[in-house]
């Protein structure tokens, strides 16, 4: 590659140290049933207000005992049941056993509860039949608070509620969540070339991919999307546009309209209304990218090209979005090192994200190929992907056998 076409361009670390330098948290908050609350961001800490278990309960089907009493007699009469809802109630009679359920409170004084599969019922009572000196104190009780205690914090302000938190918040009686609001993130597609869908192409069209793309990833992000459709390249109505969006969004998306000979004529409009910078970011696929700041919102102009749309979106717009959202603990995907098993087409000067297929080998090491056409057009390469391939920026051609370094996609991609 000509040296001169890759100065002068921005490293995506860079670009996304200074988008996220101008990104402050949207402050408003409000409170939803747990029920609604997935995907938001907690406003305030979870504290429990209650210990769980509240109380001791059985871990086993069986029947609760004093191990002193077994040490009398290996055979009880039962004095009573505790089934899950329903405690044993009453005086509990020194060398008798109680029956008790998975769940069930714990008898005051019982110190063990003995699984059924080691008793048997006789006449006398329940037998059973162990060596009592493998008998635990405590054995099967699940004490109070063994999960969680009162007062505890189980989730801190700034965690983005996923599934596996929700029954957990369930559990301490928890029913309103306080949470920030989520940002609303207006976006469009610009091109006089797109058409939507349900509508047959006419000669030089095509249809309208990315406003598909963009719309379920601002959505996976933990953002509300308003969609605004299919803009022509008229500046007028881009114009008319851009001010719509920017009235009723925290931010607003373009693709397309950003790159050479394009730029210009959308950066007069930009220009006008508010402060944006025109980058050229050394990734591949994905060069031209504009950021800033229009009277109410952020903008990001994405490429029009399909691959580099999207993965704008996932590299520097997701983490942009997550900090509007107050999603503190958002983690950038990791960087695994996997042996290369074809070779990667690559000129030295621009960071790629190419897209590939890993595994995992019979070794256990991490395998990758290539899932073939790297045109930042070709979509069905990254339909068919599991990760990228991130080969550095001054790296050539990588051939089977090296290392490379792979990220896999995060849960906004499944
Ligand atoms: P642009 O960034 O506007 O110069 O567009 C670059 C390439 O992406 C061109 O081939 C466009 O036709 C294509 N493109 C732009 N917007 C879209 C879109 N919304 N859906 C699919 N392809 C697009
Ligand atoms: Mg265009």
């Amino acid at each position: 590659m000509d040296c001169c076409a890759t100065q002068g361009l921005i490293p995506v670390e860079t670009a996304l140290e200074t988008l996220l330098s101008q990104v402050s948290p949207v402050s408003n908050t409000h409170s939803l049933a747990l029920a609604n609350a997935i995907g938001f961001v907690l406003a305030e800490d979870i504290r429990s207000p209650i210990n769980v278990p509240p109380f001791a309960n059985s871990a086993m089907d069986g029947y609760a005992v004093r191990i002193a009493d077994l040490e009398q007699s290996i055979t009880l009469p039962v004095a009573g049941k505790s089934f899950a809802g329903i405690p044993f109630e009453g005086e509990w009679q020194p060398q008798t056993t109680i029956r008790i359920m998975t769940g069930a409170k714990i008898p005051e004084g019982c110190d063990a509860v003995i699984m059924q599969e080691l008793t048997t019922e006789t006449d006398a009572g329940i037998t059973f039949e162990l060596n009592l000196a493998d008998v635990k104190p405590q054995a099967n009780i699940r004490p109070i608070g063994d999960d969680v205690s009162q007062g505890q914090t189980v989730l801190a302000k700034g965690h983005r509620l996923t599934p596996r938190d929700i029954p957990l918040i369930a559990s301490l009686g928890i029913n309103d969540i306080p949470v920030v609001d989520k940002p609303k993130v207006a976006f469009f597609s610009t091109g006089d070339e797109l058409k939507p869908l349900g509508q047959p192409l006419e000669d030089g069209q095509i249809y309208d991919s990315n406003r598909y793309g963009i719309k379920v990833l601002i959505e996976r992000f933990g953002c509300e999307s308003i969609d605004l459709g299919i803009i022509p390249d008229c500046p007028e109505t881009l114009k008319e546009v851009f001010l719509k969006a920017d009235k009723e969004a925290d931010v607003v998306i373009t693709s397309g309209g950003v790159s050479v000979g394009e730029a210009d004529y959308t950066k007069d409009i930009l220009d006008e209304l508010g402060q944006i910078g025109f980058w050229k970011l050394a990734i591949k696929p994905g060069k031209p990218f504009a950021f800033g700041q229009l009277p109410n919102s952020y903008f990001c102009g994405l490429p029009g090209n399909p691959v580099s749309a999207m993965l704008t979106m996932y590299v520097l717009v997701q983490p942009m979005l997550a900090k509007l959202a107050g999603h503190t603990k958002w983690e950038t995907p990791k960087s695994i090192p996997a042996k290369a098993t074809s070779t990667f087409k690559k000129h030295p000067g621009r960071t790629d994200y190419q897209r590939g297929i890993y595994s995992i080998n019979e070794q256990g090491q991490f395998e990758v190929s290539t899932t073939g056409n790297q045109g930042s057009g070709a979509f069905s390469s990254m339909s068919i992907a599991n990760c990228f391939v991130v080969l550095e920026r001054e790296r050539g051609r990588v051939e089977a056998g090296e290392t490379v370094n792979i990220e896999l996609f995060n849960a906004s991609l499944y």
